[in-house]
């Protein structure tokens, strides 16, 4: 079961991951968008970190949904509402209870996801977000490495498209060989799944993950 305390070390451990690679999101916005798309986040995942502190929400919907808010309200672009509502959706289908499954969290990811392409018009292989975080959704049922690996291959792969949606579409063809930032820092959320399932120093994951056990421990 994955607790009200996993869902806090998750996003600790995006907050983390954003502060860590914030140049190269801005890196690759720079290459196709406006440059702000690392310290978008940062500003965004700082929020998140005072706000859990202060509110110390109870479940796990709470959490994910209080995280969602701050996102909405902090951060400016595109990318504040639509991970805002990634978060904020999947809160609220994990509903009310104290713990959840590892299958709930993945039936509740998808529901983030599908919230997300209907709130930004994208769609599959468009260069966005969503090409890291579809092909995660999938693979959640498996486990969270199966996911952390689908979103990373999915945003490696938006590096021949085209942008269909957002600030890079404007760039047209000129959009094809750059990775798309959005799909980057996706997939970071994705990989923090991994480290909040398996906390440096406890040896062991929860095993909630399922698919084959965790049995790397890495480096403890
Ligand atoms: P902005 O483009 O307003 O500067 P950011 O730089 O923070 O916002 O975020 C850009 C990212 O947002 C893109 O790389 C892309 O992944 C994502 N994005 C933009 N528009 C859409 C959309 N309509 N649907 C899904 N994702 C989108
Ligand atoms: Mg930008």
């Amino acid at each position: 079961m994955l607790d009200t305390d996993f869902f806090r070390r998750w996003m600790a451990a995006m907050a983390a991951a954003v502060d860590r690679e914030a140049d190269r999101l801005t890196e690759l916005d720079s290459a196709i968008g406006d440059a702000d798309h690392g310290s978008n986040l940062q500003r965004g995942f700082t929020a998140v970190t005072a706000a859990l502190a202060k509110d110390a929400p109870a479940t796990p919907g709470a959490v994910l949904t209080l995280a969602g808010r701050q996102l909405i309200s902090t951060v400016g672009g595109a990318s504040g509402p639509l991970y805002g509502t990634l978060l904020r959706r999947t809160g609220k289908a994990l509903g009310e209870s104290a713990e959840v499954t590892s299958g709930q969290l993945a039936e509740a990811f998808s529901a983030g996801v599908a919230a997300v392409g209907q709130l930004g018009g994208a769609r599959a292989g468009d260069k966005t977000m969503l090409d890291a975080l579809l092909p995660a959704a999938d693979a959640l049922g498996s486990s969270f490495r199966a996911a952390r690996d689908a979103a990373g291959a999915g945003a490696r792969a938006t590096v021949p498209l085209q942008a269909r949606k957002g600030r890079a579409s404007y760039l047209g063809a000129r959009s094809i060989g750059h990775e798309d930032p959005g799909a980057a820092s996706s997939a970071l959320l994705v990989a923090a799944l991994v480290e909040a399932d398996e906390p440096p120093g406890a040896g062991e994951g929860t095993g909630t993950a399922g698919a084959g056990g965790t049995t790397d421990g890495s480096g403890s």
